[in-house]
């Protein structure tokens, strides 16, 4: 088991296979985005070695994120050998989190390796405006990605991050479309990750925000539901719907906090807000015996911080740490 000096549990790893994306959200990204040299990834091969690590080593969950996990060549092959951990009982859950532009192709697919729940991303349900917010993304395939999944039985969670003039006038609305089609939902405060061609004071809308503004249409109850991430949730009385909040900036989450994120290059971090990292790539390159990988992991898990420092106001103009969201998937 992997313990921090916290004595929290660590037993949930987020996976970014690739930093590259083929949209460019703006609050993520900014147009022009560099990506890593191809050559600096590693191999299918050895996120598969490292993962499986990480599973001996008591992690029960797994989320395939990126940049967009689908774009990855060949990432099919990853996560059917992932799921082989499903099957043994040595993993609770494999999932992924996913803008859905390839979700269409792969879905069938996705239950074949044992995926069942996936979370998709997606902040606008009027189509100018989710060109407007993905800068490249296609509505259409998004919707028909959404579908796919839906038709094969996935189970899907959308992630909307609430940004302040520019969907928060849907808020209502995206609820509504969640609960008809059965689907859960999660808002998301914008987080202070990387340079973007904006400035985030501008977007950041608070959660508590899109709370009272639900709270004048319905009746919130407070629920005790886990997802094993970092979401609150509450009831929706008059419908049943479950709405979850995920609240870095106005209420820090992180006491609870049970995860790790691995980078495409084997870089492990162990705060999604702070830069220390421990590298796996040189131990896991070094040697074909997974002892050296097994100590670097135990050494960085000491070093796990309390928190991250998020802030977002115009005394913060810059970012609290300079990699995107997509080098740690989220
Ligand atoms: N491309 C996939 C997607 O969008 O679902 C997976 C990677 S994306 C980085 C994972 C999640 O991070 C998405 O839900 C996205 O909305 C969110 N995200 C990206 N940048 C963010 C930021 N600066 N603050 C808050 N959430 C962010
Ligand atoms: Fe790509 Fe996801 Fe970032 Fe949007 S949020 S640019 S889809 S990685």
């Amino acid at each position: 088991m992997l313990i921090d000096p916290f004595q929290r549990q660590v037993n949930y790893l987020r996976v970014s296979v690739t930093d590259r994306c083929d949209f460019r959200c703006v609050y993520c990204m900014s147009e022009h985005m560099s990506f890593l040299p191809k050559k600096e990834l590693l191999s299918l091969e050895e996120l598969d070695r490292l993962c499986s690590t990480f599973v001996a080593l008591g992690v029960r969950k797994l989320r395939i994120s990126g940049g967009e996990p689908l774009v990855r060549r060949g990432i099919m092959t990853l996560i059917h050998r992932l799921g082989r951990h499903l099957e043994t009982g040595a993993l609770d859950e494999l999932t992924l989190t996913t803008n859905a532009s390839q979700l269409e192709k792969y879905a069938a697919e996705l239950i074949k390796c044992g995926v069942r729940r996936i979370n998709v991303s997606l902040d606008s349900l009027d189509a100018k405006k989710f060109l407007a917010i993905t800068r490249w993304g296609k509505f259409d395939r998004v919707m028909a990605g959404i579908e796919a999944a839906r038709a094969e039985g996935l189970r899907i969670k959308i992630n909307t991050v609430a940004l302040k003039g520019v969907n928060d006038d849907e808020i209502e609305n995206i609820v509504r479309w969640c609960g008809e089609k059965d689907m859960d939902l999660t808002f998301i405060e914008t987080m202070p990750m990387g340079e973007i061609d904006g400035d985030r004071s501008d977007q950041y809308l608070p959660l508590s925000q899109v709370r009272t503004q639900l709270e004048k249409i319905w009746t919130l109850e407070e629920s005790d539901h886990v997802s094993g991430g970092p979401a609150r949730y509450v009831n929706v009385r008059e419908t049943g719907q479950r709405v979850g909040f995920i609240t870095p900036l106005s209420h820090n989450f992180c006491e609870s906090c049970n995860r790790v994120r691995l980078t495409c290059t084997g870089t492990l971090y162990m705060c999604l807000g702070q830069d220390d990292a421990a590298d796996l790539r040189a131990p896991l390159r070094a040697s074909e015996d997974d002892k050296g990988i097994i100590a670097a992991i135990r050494e960085a898990i000491t070093r796990k911080p309390k928190g991250h420092d998020f802030a977002i106001d115009r005394l913060h103009p810059a970012p609290a740490v300079a990699r995107h969201m997509s080098v740690t998937g989220g």
